[in-house]
């Protein structure tokens, strides 16, 4: 066997200091282009990796070669071309946690970025791109009405959700703010920031129907989370769509803020 030194490598999320000294500069009308490039850059690489995860592939870290991600644990990845190879565990470790799984309704402004800023004449067109990116909202269509997820920064800037908004919301805009920008960020507020109240009511919703779910589920439901069945506590939950006709949320969605609202309760 042909175990190789070299380790996979993921692009980082941007930082948040690089990006509110490059809004600062753009504010007071000075065009930092290194900057402004350096972002751009930073921002495709990031866009390059979330794809690459989203469509089970990554680049050999020795001879660059693009290798199909093993799809089953324990299966070690290799190169066929350099003989790069690589233990599963240590591999997963890699990507596991760095906000780079994202589903398909994230993909398209990803690419969207990827495709167009090689097209991008000029930096003030770049800082425009890179602000749409920014503000961009993950959102999903169900039965015609779109939903907005949450800000897609936070695949794309260090940061919490909360450190995130907090951050896209104080940015600053000056006389030299290009208008586009201006017009980017009032959309995403209006997009966004609706959204975080209605998810507030969403929760309220269901936290309701968790306490109005039939004993025995609830029961199942957090033995499977003390044993740490996530998985399987996840898919039970699916049955709460028998008792709610309302809550316009996916299936995995609702889920998964069961299995938050019921780990809480457990503390
Ligand atoms: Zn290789």
């Amino acid at each position: 066997m042909n175990k190789s030194e070299s380790t996979v490598s993921w692009a980082p999320r941007v930082s948040r200091e690089r990006i509110l000294e490059l809004y600062i500069k753009v504010a007071s009308g000075n065009n930092d282009e290194e900057l402004i490039e350096e972002i751009a850059q930073s921002f495709y690489n990031r866009c390059s990796d979330i794809i690459r995860i989203y469509e089970r592939r990554f680049a050999c870290p020795q001879c660059r070669e693009e290798l199909p991600l093993p799809h089953l644990p324990g299966k070690d990845p290799m190169c066929g071309s350099c003989g790069w190879q690589m233990s599963w565990k240590p591999f997963f470790r890699t990507y596991q946690g760095k906000q780079l799984s994202v589903n398909t309704d994230v993909t398209g402004i990803t690419r969207e970025y990827l495709s167009e800023l090689p097209e991008c004449k000029t930096p003030n067109e770049k800082m425009i791109l890179i602000d749409a990116l920014i503000h961009a909202c993950h959102e999903w269509v169900r039965k015609g009405v779109t939903y907005y997820g949450r800000p897609l920064a936070v695949n794309f800037m260090e940061g919490k959700m909360d450190q995130v908004v907090a951050f896209l919301e104080n940015l600053p805009y000056g006389p030299d703010s290009l208008p586009e920008m201006t017009e980017q960020f009032m959309e995403w507020r209006k997009q966004c920031l609706s959204l975080f109240s209605d998810v507030q009511i969403e929760r309220d919703k269901v936290r309701h129907i968790v306490d109005s779910m039939p004993r025995e589920l609830r029961t199942e439901i957090e033995i499977m989370l003390t044993q740490d069945r996530r998985q399987k506590a996840a898919a039970q939950l699916k049955q709460i769509e028998e008792y709610s006709g309302e809550v316009q949320f996916m299936r995995g969605d609702i889920a998964r803020q069961m299995v938050r609202i019921i780990e809480k309760q457990m503390k």
